[in-house]
């Protein structure tokens, strides 16, 4: 899941665009954009105009639904595929109208005590039309209002209501609210278009450059930024709140592994130089006689890149990817993924006949991907195929919004390393070892290796909590 907020830009709605068209990968399921016009003169009324759609930025936003997006402030999002069928009701921002207030809300993350806070506000008499945690946090939000806190104080009053992992765009009357959870688990950051009085906020860095932005900083965990002008011609102000004490830092190392675009800088880590650190640690715990090293495209191109300089190995692109065909991972059922990862990629055979390569990719999940593509490089004529990934294997499914499927089909949790290299039919399997991903890493301690290690920084209070963060949300009748 992705965010991106405008505020005070004559083209608000496009610059939120090209942000999430910079932040495509990921969330791929749905995109939205809510915008605003604040009233210029006296006698004009607000505007606010949305437009949310299934499948991807260029498609959900056309020409003509985007000039319609009019305003100077705009908050975006893109929606990662969680298990089950996509729905049009689960794209955000999502959007609520109570007694002249006007909140979008947009949210990357996932809580755990959604399910209890739903069901205390339902009993409240809230309605609820989403799935969404977005719409939890504008029903608190519009909660603590009725109470008589400002939008500030309301949202501060909502965060501290819920679990888990939250970073935050509120797009209010007049303000736009940042927030990040106290652990800071996902990544949030402000920027400035250069010599204007336009600011950005996006998940990624790659947006900012898109948008030509310089960022300032990271939002703090446990902080609220909240940015205001007084009127349509005003220079906006930001003033930070710090609405949470923050015990430490527990960023998403998947961000570092996975996640994020390499282009990027995430959690103070850029990100091309770590995959490529990571590469060169692999090759150091696991050398391998081989001809050359190949990435898994694009997943495991840096890491490959380290790896092979840290071998000594050639670098090689032997397996083609067609670029017309989303991830893997999206595909409702096994067979389907099977065949996606046939069709993404195909082997250059009169290269890889005879010779011995290493692979490498970010992970394995159930194995589907790395074992479909090594069938297919023996079949290819390969002698030995060797499989180098960078991450530890994951054995618990993320409970803050990485989409992991359940426990049960997380491959290392039934296989030993050596089930798995003969499940896979590969020579020889090695995964970076958490020492080593934690040596490669400038504040191993600021990180979450949760999935990996199973020390949640947010412990589930049951298995309920438990589930609803993974995703297995509240069913909801089809339209
Ligand atoms: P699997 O085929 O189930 O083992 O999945 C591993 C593949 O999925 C690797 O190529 C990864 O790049 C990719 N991957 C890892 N984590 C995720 C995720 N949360 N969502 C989508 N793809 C992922």
């Amino acid at each position: 899941m992705s965010l991106i907020g405008i505020y005070n830009h004559p083209k608000a709605a496009k610059m939120a665009y090209f942000g999430l068209y910079a932040q495509q990968h990921r969330g791929q399921q749905s995109a939205g954009i809510v915008s605003r016009r604040p009233p210029k003169r006296e006698g004009e009324v607000l505007q606010i105009c949305e437009h949310l759609g299934l499948g991807l930025v260029p498609d959900v936003f056309p020409e003509e639904i985007l000039n319609r997006l009019r305003g100077s402030r705009a908050i975006g999002h893109v929606l990662y595929s969680r298990s089950g069928s996509p729905s049009l009701r689960d794209a955000e921002p999502f959007r609520i109208q109570h007694r002249g207030i006007d909140l979008s809300v947009a949210h990357n993350g996932a809580l755990l005590n959604a399910k209890s806070l739903r069901l205390r506000m339902e009993k409240l008499g809230a309605i609820f039309h989403t799935a969404t945690d977005s719409e939890l946090f504008a029903h608190l939000i519009i909660d603590a209002m009725e109470k008589g806190d400002k939008l500030p104080e309301a949202v501060a009053a909502a965060c501290k209501e819920v679990r888990g992992a939250f970073s935050l765009l509120v797009l209010g009357n007049d303000q736009m609210i940042a927030v990040r959870d106290p652990l800071g688990i996902k990544p949030l950051s402000i920027a400035r278009v250069e010599k204007t009085d336009t600011w950005v906020l996006a998940s990624e860095t790659c947006a900012f450059d898109l948008l030509e932005a310089q960022k300032v900083r990271s939002v703090r965990p446990g902080e609220m930024v909240v940015i205001e002008a007084d009127g349509a011609l005003a220079s906006p102000t930001l003033t930070s709140i710090q609405w949470a004490d923050s015990p430490g830092c527990k960023h998403c190392v998947f961000e570092l592994v996975y996640f994020a675009r390499p282009d990027s800088v995430v959690f103070g880590e850029e990100v091309y130089s770590c995959r490529k650190r990571m590469g060169i640690q692999a090759a150091r715990e696991a050398p391998c006689e081989a001809d050359c090293v190949m990435p898994l495209p694009d997943s495991g191109v840096y890491f490959a890149l380290g790896y092979a300089q840290g071998a000594g190995l050639p670098y090689e692109h032997a397996m083609i990817r067609n670029h017309y065909v989303g991830r893997t991972f999206i595909q409702p059922t096994q067979e389907m993924r099977s065949f996606d990862v046939r069709i993404k990629l195909n082997p250059v055979s009169g290269f890889i006949r005879g010779r011995r390569v290493v692979i490498a990719d970010d992970s394995i999940v159930r194995g589907t991907t790395v074992r479909g593509r090594t069938s297919h490089l023996r079949e290819a004529g390969a002698r030995e195929v060797h499989f180098r990934v960078s991450s530890p294997p994951v054995k618990f499914p993320c409970l803050y919004g990485v989409d992991f499927p359940s426990r049960e089909e997380l491959i290392a949790v039934h296989k030993t390393n050596e089930e798995i290299r003969e499940y896979i039919g590969l020579d020889s399997l090695h995964h970076l070892t958490l020492e080593g991903l934690k040596a490669i890493l400038e504040k191993p301690e600021d990180f979450c290796y949760a999935c990996f290690d199973g020390n949640y920084p947010v412990p589930p209070n049951d298995e309920e909590e438990a589930a609803a963060a993974r995703g297995l949300r509240i069913e909801q009748p089809e339209d």
